[in-house]
């Protein structure tokens, strides 16, 4: 049997925490102990909570312990059965499991040297949740050995299921205000994310016709919280009259499943009128049961600055990014170096072929920009495959390319133009099981000695590829020549 303890002494148990009440959950466990202590007139009542670290006080009537009596019910959670859930010990000095452990008592707010008095009797109740979860326990002690019969047993039951409640209602709100902290504080570092991104969020709703913008999307764009309208006539408005038709074959391909994801890079009017570059992706996440899309979240990025900075580069290369083809400028150079060749031999020549796809738009329109893309690098593949080497080849244009065969007659680069034609047909891009087929038209002229700079023959290539469109494309015409197949 141990003394005594000061209550004081760094050596005795951790202090219990007792909570100061604040809520009206804490003034239900407390009004329980109280209804405990008064209803069997004993010294104290203990309302505890069972934890992987040992137990913790929730609420108590009368002097409180310093340390809290075992937990009994750790290991048996027989859960309903009167025997099992309520243990009784008429005095803690006759029972072994209370040898090893002093239980001092001190007062409620009794001062460090009030004298701290020994309970002999302990009685408890398990606390079990509807699961059958050991929540903790209902204790009663006092400081002199007593009996305790059934209908006090019966009771202190009824107590405890009362207190079970009211964790469990408590614990419940606990978590649920713990999930909303958490939900806040992660939509908050969402919102936060965005708008240091440059991203806004949309939300579309495609029955009806509406789309809701995240304050981040239309601040991006230079819009008042409450500037835009929820039409989506009115955001298509919005786009850029260029990038109207391949932003809804896009969104259409989605709709219709044929896509994982929305994602388009297009234009878009801000407040001031200017346009600004953005990419927009989204899915959609809810569908009928017949599959048709009701439902599509998503983002928009601004990638202006980006697309300024891909154009910069893009002016500073000698190669075309998409096709890998010299670009405008480098092709140029390398034509204007040929000239300068061409007028120091005497009687030679060189071909000059203008190409220009035909009804290219209708193919993003129909498809989207991305095959489009794909359709441009196709079709600088099939040329570059056709070209021998030192013959000059470049992208001049969106999709328009150029030629300049070195040494070469105009009836030479007819037959490497017919060529080029037939290849575009024989082999088609495919488009999963869809073949995209192509057609081309091309214009040609000769480079001449007395032209001042490579930009003549050129534009005379450009002139007879003119005549090849007007006269029903999928045509090579030679300048100043009559129509050829
Ligand atoms: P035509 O038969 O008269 O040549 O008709 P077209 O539709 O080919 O000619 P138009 O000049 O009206 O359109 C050219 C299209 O090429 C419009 C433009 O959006 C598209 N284009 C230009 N550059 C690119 C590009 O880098 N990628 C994609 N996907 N499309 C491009
Ligand atoms: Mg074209
Ligand atoms: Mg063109």
């Amino acid at each position: 049997m141990s003394t005594c303890a000061d209550p004081n002494d760094d050596a005795r148990p951790p202090a219990v925490e007792v909570s100061a009440n604040a809520r009206p959950a804490d003034a239900e466990w407390a009004a329980l102990a109280r209804l405990a202590q008064a209803h069997f007139g004993v010294a104290a009542a203990l309302l505890t909570r069972a934890g992987g670290d040992g137990q913790r006080l929730l609420a108590s009537s009368g002097p409180l312990p310093v340390a809290l009596p075992p937990d009994l019910f750790a290991f048996s959670q027989a859960g309903g059965n009167l025997l099992d859930t309520v243990v009784v010990v008429p005095d803690t000095h006759a029972d072994e499991r209370f040898q090893s452990r002093a239980i001092p008592m001190r007062a409620a707010g009794a001062t460090s040297d009030a004298p701290s008095r020994w309970p002999r009797f302990f009685a408890a109740c398990a606390v079990t949740a509807s699961s059958g979860r050991h929540l903790g326990a209902l204790c009663l002690l006092d400081h002199t050995p007593r009996t305790f019969d059934n209908a006090q047993r019966a009771f202190l039951h009824e107590l405890a299921g009362l207190a079970a409640d009211a964790i469990e209602r408590v614990e419940s709100v606990t978590a649920l205000r713990a999930r909303v902290g958490e939900l806040e504080a992660c939509a908050e570092l969402v919102t936060l994310a965005l708008a240091g991104s440059g991203t806004g969020v949309w939300d579309r709703d495609i029955p009806s016709g509406t789309i809701r913008y995240s304050l981040e999307w239309k601040a991006m764009l230079g819009y008042a919280p409450h500037d835009l309208t929820d039409r989506i006539e009115d955001a298509i408005a919005r786009l850029h009259p260029d990038d109207v038709d391949y932003v809804r074959a896009a969104m259409q391909a989605h709709f219709e499943n044929q896509t994982q994801t929305y994602s388009v890079e297009h234009r878009i009017r801000c407040k001031d009128g200017r346009y600004k570059w953005i990419c927009s992706r989204g899915k959609v996440v809810s569908r009928d049961s017949e599959g048709r899309a009701l439902r599509m979240v998503g983002t928009s990025t601004d990638i202006t600055e980006l697309k300024r900075v891909e154009a910069e580069l893009q002016e500073l290369a000698t190669i075309d990014f998409l096709t890998q083809l010299p670009n405008r400028r480098h092709f140029i150079m390398q034509s204007e170096a040929e000239l300068v060749r061409l007028r120091g031999v005497r009687g030679y020549v060189s071909a000059v072929l203008m190409f220009d796809l035909d009804h290219f738009k209708g193919l993003n329109d129909r498809w989207g920009h991305a095959l489009g893309d794909r359709a441009l690098s196709h079709f600088a593949a099939l040329l570059r495959e056709e070209v021998r080497a030192g013959d000059i080849v470049g992208r001049v244009g969106g999709e328009e390319f150029a030629m300049v065969l070195p040494g070469a007659s105009v009836e030479a680069a007819v037959v490497l133009a017919q060529r080029v034609q037939q290849r575009v047909l024989q082999t088609p891009m495919m488009h999963g099981d869809v073949a995209i087929v192509m057609t081309v038209s091309v214009g040609i002229d000769s480079m001449r000695a007395d032209d001042t700079g490579a930009y003549q023959s050129l534009s005379r290539g450009d002139e007879a590829l003119y005549a090849a469109k007007a006269r029903g494309r999928n045509r090579i015409e030679v300048y100043g020549a009559e129509a050829r197949e």
